[in-house]
């Protein structure tokens, strides 16, 4: 009752960044995770332009990032990609996209910005840190059992972060494209039309690229 549209009731809108090189589904599974948590009515996910951060390897062509993330979210009705980042010149920053996203939706969507909580303490050190909260809610997704130190989190305004647990995946993009350079299988890490686009395009298959 109280999600229907037109009730009045404000979009709430989640936006997942990523360079999805490649997407996988730990990924899907946090962001659903976070879906049902926060009663989001939409995930995005924002394919990063030129990332900075990784610099010290080969990212794929964002077209390819961008189809893939398209593949294996298309199944989805709550699920969808936005080309704000890899259209926008230069490196991503979380300020951009947060900006560029409440451009085209409008002020009537809140955002959930969801990230991984170690990326979630390096925030301070992000462009227009103090800015960020305006824009967004932060959710910080951290897995069972796995330790992290975060002692920058504490010092950011607590009523626009949360940390959130969700089931652990022991998947990364890194692995897989280590996978797939060895010849070992990606089958069920990936959803079936990334493990074939993957194949279709050559992606990943010179080693030391990874
Ligand atoms: P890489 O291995 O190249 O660093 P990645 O698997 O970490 O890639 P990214 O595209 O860098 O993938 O991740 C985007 C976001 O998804 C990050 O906020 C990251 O914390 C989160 N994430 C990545 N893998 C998982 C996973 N298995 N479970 C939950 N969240 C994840
Ligand atoms: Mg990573």
């Amino acid at each position: 009752l109280a999600r229907q549209p037109g009730n009045g009731r404000r979009h709430r809108l989640g936006v997942m960044g990523g360079t999805f090189d490649p997407i996988h589904h730990g990924h899907l599974v946090a962001a659903s995770e976070v879906a049902g948590r926060f009663a989001l009515d939409e995930v995005v996910f924002v394919p990063t332009g030129q990332p900075w951060q990784k610099a010290d390897r080969e990212v794929s062509a964002a077209e390819d990032r961008y189809l893939m993330t398209v593949i294996a979210t298309a199944s989805n009705p709550r699920f969808s990609v936005s080309r704000v980042d890899i259209e926008r010149p230069g490196d991503t920053y979380t300020y951009d996209t947060l900006r560029d996203i409440r451009e085209e939706r409008g002020d009537d969507v809140d955002l959930y910005f969801i990230t991984g909580a170690d990326a979630l303490d390096q925030i301070l050190t992000w462009r227009n840190a103090d800015q960020l909260f305006d824009l967004a809610h932060f959710v910080g997704c951290t897995r069972p059992g796995v330790e992290i130190d975060t002692p920058n989190i504490a010092q950011l305004p607590q009523e626009r972060v949360t940390l959130l647990e969700i089931p652990a995946l022991s998947i990364s993009s890194t692995a897989c494209r280590r996978r797939v350079a060895e010849q070992e299988p990606v089958w069920y890490l990936v959803p079936d039309g990334v493990v074939q686009y993957i194949a279709k395009r050559g992606l990943y298959l010179t080693p030391g690229d990874q």
